[in-house]
């Protein structure tokens, strides 16, 4: 039975489109042509295949301003994010074009023969994207995946699909071959699912919530299937007294705020060195204040509105701990929320231990680094943070200690595409981006030639 979906504006609560939503033949379907593609694909000569993808990332770039516009209606997402966000499924298809000619195996000594290795593609590769970053979370699978020879089903969340729709037909024009990147509008339920069930999706990338991610797990142990989660996070950023505290508490609204907090990699605790926490506060209100929450197409919007109703009723629910301060947002429809700061009574309120997603802060005071460490792994998460200080040989002994997978010293910054990102813990299985995301998308073959 065929089924629609109406994109809803977040900053104004109107329609902005209706998607068709695929049911489970025609995902059947989808998967079938993406497995016959496949065929061809893994054999096209590497200088081709790259070539291929820096057609498609030129062409995304050339469509930049298109897609930010199109980010910005669907999901809320100010007018430099988005624009950031349309780069970088560009940069990310640029890197991993440099791959196909370099999926290097390995000549190891044998004796009666030679041994080498060969990195073959899995097959049909099921990428399943959430909300909150439906295009660099979408690239960070299929850059690599296709650059290895994979095909690719990729169903963005309900919610945000109209950008990977546009990039589906993008890659199209520049001339990526028919059923070699699927776009599956959908239900997890149905789309997503069936990339679990389905025999002929050989790994599953999910992004998205930490309980999905068990259940997608569960469902691959079923085929043995290949998964890389990237799930929730509840990160720390830690301020020493040493740091430069100025410089940290104004850095600490956009740690947490970007993207109205919808963002698993952000710093939604803040653990301050007792002594300096007066220091930090005052500096932080100030920072806070002057986040600027907007009409998302304003190129002076550091914040937009949230995702959705359900969305902004989950968020709101937490705002039942002590207030510190607020910042500041506009009224009217759309789903607006300003930043708020909370004072948690203990490390057992909930603002403290669940990922909140959305602009909501906790700060917490610590007496030492070995409190501060303690107080950061308590978290069954672990994807990123930020330590502010100005002693090395602290900075290397939090940064050490601390059971998380991308961390920041002196800066907020956890994601580049040719750098390792995922999770420790909860947080996920796997990696993405960086040089070793293609071991990820492709087995390892080993053959032996024997001298006779
Ligand atoms: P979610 O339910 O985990 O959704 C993520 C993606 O998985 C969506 O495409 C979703 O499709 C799909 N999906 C849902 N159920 C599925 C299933 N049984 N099998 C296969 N795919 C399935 O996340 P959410 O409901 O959007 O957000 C809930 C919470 O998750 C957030 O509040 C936040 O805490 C966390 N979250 C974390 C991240 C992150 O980057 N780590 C991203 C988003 C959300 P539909 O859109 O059709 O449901
Ligand atoms: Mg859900």
């Amino acid at each position: 039975m065929p089924s629609t979906y109406e994109v809803i504006n977040p900053a104004n609560e109107s329609i902005v489109e209706t998607v068709n939503l695929l049911g489970l033949e025609e995902t059947d379907a989808v998967i079938a042509k993406a497995a016959k593609a496949f065929e061809s694909w893994k054999n096209v000569a590497p200088g081709e295949r790259a070539r291929l993808l820096r057609a498609f990332s030129q062409i995304v770039t050339d469509h930049r301003e298109e897609l930010a516009q199109l980010e910005i209606t669907n999901s809320g997402h100010t007018r430099g994010n988005a624009l950031w966000e349309a780069d970088n499924v560009a940069n990310t298809l640029m890197y991993y074009a440099a791959a196909p000619e370099r999926l290097f195996g390995r000549q190891i000594p044998v004796p009666g023969g030679i041994d080498v290795t060969f990195k073959e593609p899995l097959g049909v590769v099921g990428v399943i994207v959430p909300w909150n970053f439906p295009m660099p979370i979408a690239g960070w699978g299929f850059a690599p995946a296709l650059a290895a020879g994979n095909t690719v089903v990729l169903k963005p969340a309900e919610y945000t699909p109209l950008t990977a729709i546009r990039l589906g037909e993008l890659a199209l024009k520049a001339g990526i071959p028919e059923g070699v990147f699927n776009v599956l509008p959908g239900k997890g339920s149905i789309v997503g699912n069936r990339f679990v069930t389905h025999p002929l999706v050989r790994k599953v990338v999910f992004t998205g919530s930490t309980t999905v991610g068990k259940q997608i797990m569960v469902g691959c142990a079923d085929q043995v299937k290949r998964v890389t989660l990237e799930l929730g996070g509840k990160s720390s950023n830690i301020i020493f007294a040493d740091a430069d505290v100025a410089k940290a508490a104004a850095g600490a609204p956009g740690a947490v705020f970007d993207n109205a907090g919808q963002d698993c990699c952000a710093r939604s605790r803040i653990l301050v060195q007792k002594s300096a926490f007066d220091t930090f506060m005052e500096h932080f209100e100030v920072a806070v204040k002057k986040f600027r929450v907007e009409d998302p197409n304003l190129a002076t919007a550091d914040m937009g509105p949230l995702i959705s109703k359900k969305q902004f009723d989950v968020v709101e629910s937490f705002l039942d701990e002590p207030v510190a301060f607020k910042g500041s947002a506009p009224s009217g429809p759309g789903y607006w929320m300003p930043p708020t700061v909370l004072l948690p009574k203990n490390t057992q309120s909930r603002s403290w231990r669940e990922e909140i997603f959305g602009p909501v802060v906790s700060v917490m005071t610590f007496e030492d680094e070995a409190e501060a460490i303690a107080m950061a792994n308590d978290s069954e998460y672990g994807l990123s943070g930020s330590i502010w200080t100005r002693d090395v040989g602290r900075a290397l002994r939090v940064s050490r200690g601390i059971e998380t997978g991308a961390l920041s010293v002196n800066s907020n910054s956890s994601v580049r595409f040719w750098t390792p990102f995922g999770g420790f813990k909860q947080s996920g299985l796997g990696r993405e981006l960086g040089p070793d995301a293609l071991d990820s998308f492709t087995e390892v073959k080993n053959v032996f030639i024997s001298n006779d």
